[in-house]
């Protein structure tokens, strides 16, 4: 018999009642680190005390308004975003995928408006993850997320991750854009080199394509900077972000140059409880933080030192771990047993991680993680590595 909670997710029988900073509790009171955040999501972890003041501050005024009125929170949420990147505009969403759907056919819009309408076609990268929509499964072609919902939505081409030849082949008179992860996250936390999202940049600007960045895992801090591609000195034309923005309140946008937004008039797009004054209020609160001055840095230094940490991990246990990836915050090992085995594992050590593509687990704590807090999960993982060896 069906559960009543559509069945979906394959979840580990665990159920948390509260959380405070980077623990999180069940109701008999059991305590876990969390380096899982939600899929990357509680960026300054649980119950903040700046984020909950917020959201309850404007709970208590006005909670929806709809987009029919200006909404304040979202001229100011835009208006340091565009100041803190590289973006004109932004759109809110409700989640990542909507963040890509925006992106997606802002990108179509651009070449359309420009009396192309025939240039519709986004190329995507092997491994790639962008949502569950139709629109995303499709641009991240896995094909066990496509198959069985009816024909998959058309004009996405798929390429090997890092092979500029047949990037270069793929390019055609149809195509409308790159759309790329700097890290790829779900797919197993790979980073793309800079140089490679340098030359992407220099691909779209020789064939007039746009460059798309889904930073919707890799962004807002989590590699200390505050966003991924930073690190390679590029900019992107159209960026989707979400999870860590919000802490935990559902929030995504679409970030765009003027340029690349110019098609996007009144009527064309539109989100009922995207930008809602609620999740405003809360993103608002996000970035009150990480703008702070040191936050970022402090980020950084963290991210360095759990990767000297997990780098001495792997060389303590090479027969259970095969590579450390990612950077910053965003790290992953993977692993030489099955990873699905070493979450469980880890979770008999009162420690949240996550599984991801490439027999991988990702580790993507809170940023606001101390250096005593990196030390006890290590401590915790190496447990975890040694409960194979006591197995076997
Ligand atoms: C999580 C994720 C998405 C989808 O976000 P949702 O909020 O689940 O729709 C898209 N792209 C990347 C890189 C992600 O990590």
């Amino acid at each position: 018999m069906i559960t009543p909670v559509l069945p979906t997710y394959k979840r580990a029988p665990l159920a948390f009642d509260h959380g405070k900073g980077m623990r999180i509790y069940t109701a008999e009171g059991k305590e876990y680190l969390d380096f899982g955040a939600g899929v990357a999501v509680t960026s300054l972890g649980h119950a903040h005390p700046h984020l909950v003041e917020a959201l309850a501050e404007q709970a208590r005024k006005l909670w929806h308004t709809s987009n029919l009125y200006v909404i304040p929170g979202q001229e100011k949420l835009a208006r340091r975003l565009t100041e803190a990147t590289f973006a004109d505009t932004v759109f809110f969403t409700n989640s990542g995928a909507e963040a890509l759907e925006c992106t997606i056919k802002m990108a179509r819009k651009y070449h359309a408006a420009k009396g192309h309408p025939e240039r519709y076609r986004i190329i995507t990268f092997e491994g790639a993850f962008h949502g569950r929509t139709l629109a995303t499964i499709a641009a991240g072609g896995q094909a066990k997320y496509i198959e069985g919902f009816g024909p998959k939505v058309d004009g996405f081409d798929q390429v090997p991750f890092g092979d500029e030849k047949a990037l270069n082949a793929a390019i055609t008179d149809a195509t409308a854009a790159i759309l790329i992860e700097p890290i790829q996250g779900e797919g197993g936390m790979r980073p793309v080199p800079p140089k490679t999202l340098r030359r992407l940049r220099e691909i779209c600007d020789e064939n007039g394509l746009l460059l798309l960045l889904d930073e919707v895992q890799s962004g807002v801090g989590r590699t200390g900077k505050l966003f991924a591609h930073e690190w390679a000195g590029i900019t992107p034309d159209i960026m989707a972000i979400a999870k860590g923005i919000g802490g935990g309140f559902p929030v995504g946008a679409c970030l765009a140059t003027e340029e690349a937004a110019q098609s996007m008039t009144a009527g064309t797009h539109g989100s009922t409880f995207g930008g809602n004054p609620l999740a405003m209020a809360v993103g608002n609160a996000v970035l009150d933080v990480m703008l702070a001055d040191g936050f970022l840095a402090r980020v950084r230094e963290r991210g360095l030192n759990l990767k000297q940490k997990l780098a001495q991990l792997k060389d303590s246990h090479p027969d259970i771990i095969e590579e450390v990836r990612g950077e910053g915050l965003m790290m992953g090992l993977k692993t030489k047993v099955p990873n699905t085995d070493f979450v469980a594992a880890a979770l008999d050590q009162q420690l949240l991680t996550i599984g991801a593509g490439d027999n991988v687990v990702r580790l993507l704590p809170p940023l606001i993680v101390s250096d005593d807090d990196l030390s006890e999960a290590v401590t915790k993982l190496d447990r975890t590595c040694q409960s194979f060896k006591s197995k076997a």
